[in-house]
């Protein structure tokens, strides 16, 4: 009740919420309190979350804050969401992000920008909350609810978290099942929750994670108890520090955060070590290959058939013209040709194949520091604050946007676990974030170091 009261008062300035549950929230609402009574509480009992829109949660209109899933409504649940309410929680409402979660600013939601809460020191110019889940760490940060499902295919959970003040885990590919999520770039894509503090997004990725049957690339292993490592010692941790993200042109308050970052894990007792990632710089480009591919092909779904919007033409191949032309935004329409052309014949071996092999270097470059006994590595999470929405740089040239993601994309490529965690303030009062990487389903280190640094 006081959530939805908070999230009436407040959604119409900041717009993460592209829709509220209500009717859901009080029947989840009193079913949960019925189970408390009953002395039968889950571990998530009454906590109210918001949810990403790219989670098909059932009986729910469901959009990717695309217009071609105009009047979508799912008959199925994720399995992730699934898996939250049978612990107890309660869905408040969808959260806005960019349109299929492709963006680092929200700007390319079908329902409009989500405004940051934060406002620089004296200013009144409205920030971007980050992107793709930048609904959801807006709602997070403004208390428009406890916790919020995210996803993460190349910074998207820990970029608007790190732009936020909140703390974002995108876990080891495979931990979460994608099951009900829309695909963006499925060897890519991680669902992953955005919380106020450590121990609330620990909680949270345990009642997440877990292996299901829907999706053959989640892995079956045991959810540990990630909240017992928060707060856990760091003592003899050795903490890598990649010389290759100190990336030309870094801002000094960047640097100094992460000065800060390295002399908060070594007073706590972590050793500190010089580590080299060398193929670091080929990781964005590469990314930018193989997620359009990937999307390219996930979105040839949408044809006006099957989902939402149908906008009709003479016969059927104009129908799917005029609903995709219609249906999808510029950046949208941006990656699928790009996708498109780097599968297309003659240049597939040029770039894709060569992106893949990449991959495949970028994802050595991990192994060979972890197999050399280092445990986690500590970066910034962005290469600057928060900035202002309709930024004209950024909105005259895509490649800018996607730098947002340099510290961020590597993780992904390499499928390993990565949370961002805030560490201080931009000279202009905004949140910075740091971020740790961990080996492959060692999130329980990421959870200890980062609560060092929160
Ligand atoms: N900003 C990146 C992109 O647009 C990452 C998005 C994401 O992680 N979903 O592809």
């Amino acid at each position: 009740g006081a959530y939805l009261s908070a999230i009436e008062g407040a959604n119409g300035a900041l717009n993460a919420y592209v829709a509220t549950t209500a009717d859901k929230a009080r029947a989840m609402a009193a079913a949960s309190d019925e189970r408390l009574t009953r002395g039968e509480a889950g571990a998530l009992e009454g906590i109210p979350l918001g949810v990403k829109d790219l989670f098909a949660t059932e009986g729910v209109h469901m959009q990717a804050a695309s217009h071609v899933l105009d009047g979508f409504e799912p008959r199925y649940e994720s399995t992730v969401t699934a898996n939250l309410w049978a612990d107890g929680a309660v869905m408040l409402g969808k959260l806005n992000m960019d349109e299929f979660a492709m963006g680092s600013s929200n700007e390319s939601s079908h329902y409009g920008p989500t405004v940051n809460p934060w406002r620089r020191t004296g200013s009144d110019v409205a920030l971007v909350p980050g992107g793709s889940s930048g609904g959801s760490a807006a709602a997070v940060a403004a208390h428009l609810c406890a916790g919020a499902t995210a996803t993460d295919t190349g910074g998207s959970i820990r970029q608007p978290a790190a732009f936020t003040g909140t703390v974002g885990i995108k876990p080891t590919y495979g931990r979460c099942s994608r099951w009900g999520i829309a695909a963006y770039a499925s060897s890519l894509d991680q669902a992953g929750p955005i919380a106020r503090d450590v121990r609330d997004a620990a909680i949270l990725l345990r009642s997440m994670a877990s292996v299901d049957a829907k999706d053959t690339t989640s892995v079956d292993r045991e959810v540990p108890d990630y909240e017992a490592a928060v707060g856990r010692s760091v003592k003899g941790l050795r903490i890598g520090i990649p010389r290759e993200y100190r990336v030309e042109g870094m801002p000094s308050e960047i640097e100094d955060l992460w000065t800060k970052g390295i002399a908060m894990l070594r007073e706590a007792g972590a050793e500190i070590v010089d580590v080299s990632l060398p193929h670091t710089k080929y990781a964005l480009p590469a990314y930018y290959i193989v997620a359009p591919a990937e999307a390219s092909s996930n979105l040839a779904r949408y044809d006006g058939v099957r989902y939402g919007l149908r906008v009709p033409g003479r016969d059927i191949a104009e129908m799917y013209e005029n609903t995709r032309a219609s249906g999808f935004g510029r950046e949208v329409k941006r990656r699928i040709m790009i996708g498109t052309y780097v599968l297309s014949a003659g240049y597939y071996d040029a770039y894709y194949l060569k992106a893949q092999k990449v991959r495949t270097l970028i994802k050595r470059d991990f192994e060979t520091v972890f197999h050399d006994g280092i445990d986690a590595l500590l970066t910034p999470a962005t290469p600057s604050a928060a900035f202002a929405i309709g930024d004209e740089n950024l909105a005259k040239d895509p490649v800018a946007m996607y730098l947002q993601d340099v510290f961020t994309i590597t993780v992904n490529m390499a499928g390993l676990p990565g949370i961002a965690v805030p560490a201080g303030l931009s000279a202009e009062g905004t949140p910075l974030g740091l971020q740790l990487i961990g080996r492959p389903f060692d999130e329980e280190t990421l959870f200890a170091a980062a609560s060092v640094i929160e």
